[in-house]
């Protein structure tokens, strides 16, 4: 998805400009943390340079160290909880948008599955989806799988 994209949490006291710039596609992750995380079956992530966005109302954060070491914080509305995007310090620079919070995320499709092996088994996959049982372990990896926006 390219260019300039808008949206905000549940409430509205949050709202957000994301502009264009170098971001990847959207893909699901059906890691247990993110079941976790999201109490939903899969989460909808984008990676995107936190540079880019615009962000305007009252953010409190979430913390916790992943199973990598990685240690990610999350940021949502202080109001209604709705949560927006979250930062790791394994990937400088780069922030991962919930992509639900988009105005238009009806037209989003994930590029790529990721954690298949603990998707919830009612869900079923379009058969071209592509999907890998864990998840891409280096950045050159997560732009040849997942791919970069726009290209
Ligand atoms: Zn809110
Ligand atoms: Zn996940």
């Amino acid at each position: 998805m390219k260019g300039e994209l808008t949206g905000g949490c549940l409430c509205g006291a949050v709202r957000y400009t994301l502009r264009d710039g170098f971001r990847l596609n959207p893909y699901a992750c059906h890691c247990t943390d993110c079941q976790s995380r999201t109490g939903s079956a899969f989460s909808e992530h984008m990676l995107f340079t936190l540079a880019d966005l615009d962000i305007s109302g009252d953010l409190d954060a979430g913390e916790y160290d992943q199973p990598s070491g990685a240690h990610s914080r999350i940021f949502g509305c202080a109001r209604c909880k709705a949560r927006i995007y979250a930062v790791n310090d394994s990937r400088d620079g780069l922030a991962s948008l919930r992509c639900g919070t988009l105005d238009d995320s009806a037209s989003f499709v994930p590029s790529a599955h990721l954690w298949v092996r603990s998707k919830q088994r009612w869900i079923r996959l379009p058969e071209d989806a592509k999907a890998m049982d864990e998840q891409p372990r280096s950045s050159e990896d997560w732009v040849a799988f997942v791919g970069i926006a726009g290209r």
